[in-house]
């Protein structure tokens, strides 16, 4: 019987070195490091897996078209893609971190809550953003970055911004502090629904094999 091809789709940066030992644990073995090469396209020792590499928040895009069969996403990203034509089996417990709310240390945070002022909030994370503070039932002005959030409060872009924080490091060097965790953040495996079925045979075992690595 011939095991049909998978493509696995992962991002450069934390995803890319936390995915490598899990990968290395599920027995695949890329043919060229994929953080250095400048492939996008990178064969593995499994003939029938290959990697692909693409923006962090691309990922759930080609997973969902079937470009790729697999990948692995913050739930960060999987949040604001919505999910669509998905299968998450597996949290893979890498690239943590918590969603945040920060605004600069002198900000009196709870006290612009309770009066319910109207604040500006830029942020990467529109959906996850929109959906926070509907709930907390506070009215913002959403202003849409792409990265360097934390620049948008120093000049006066926004009052406060939505962004990941691991250490808090980068915060603090920017005189911000976080005041409030919107959700904690880990990789994901996402699966192409329809992928899962079609080629069931050589997908479950890389699923098997992932959970094992991660247990
Ligand atoms: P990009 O800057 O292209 O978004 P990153 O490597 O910074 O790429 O982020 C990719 C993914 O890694 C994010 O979607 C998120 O899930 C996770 N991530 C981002 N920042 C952190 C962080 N500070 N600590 C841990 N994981 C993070
Ligand atoms: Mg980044």
């Amino acid at each position: 019987m011939t095991v049909s091809a998978v493509t696995l789709a992962l991002s450069k940066g934390r995803i890319l070195e936390e995915s490598m030992p899990l990968l290395k644990a599920a027995g695949i073995v890329p043919a060229e490091n994929p953080a250095t090469s400048r492939k996008l396209i990178i064969a593995t020792n499994r003939k029938w897996v290959t990697l692909i590499v693409v923006r962090a928040s691309d990922v759930p895009t080609y997973v969902q078209y079937g470009a790729a069969d697999l990948g692995v996403a913050g739930k960060d990203v999987l949040a604001e893609h919505g999910g669509a034509g998905l299968y998450q089996p597996l949290d893979l417990g890498i690239a943590r971190c918590r969603m945040m709310v920060a605004v600069p240390d002198h900000f009196d945070y709870a006290a612009a809550v309770k009066q319910g002022a109207r604040l500006r909030v830029a942020t990467k994370y529109l959906q996850t953003a929109r959906e926070h503070f509907a709930r907390k039932g506070m009215h913002v002005d959403l202003i849409k970055l792409y990265g360097s959030m934390e620049l948008a409060p120093l000049t006066g872009l926004a009052d406060a911004i939505v962004d990941l924080v691991a250490t808090g490091g980068t915060l603090r060097a920017n005189k911000l502090k976080a005041v409030e965790t919107i959700m904690p953040v880990s990789a994901r495996l996402i699966v192409n629904q329809a992928a899962l079925k079609l080629k069931r045979a050589a997908i479950a075992p890389l699923l098997d094999a992932f959970a094992e690595a991660v247990a």
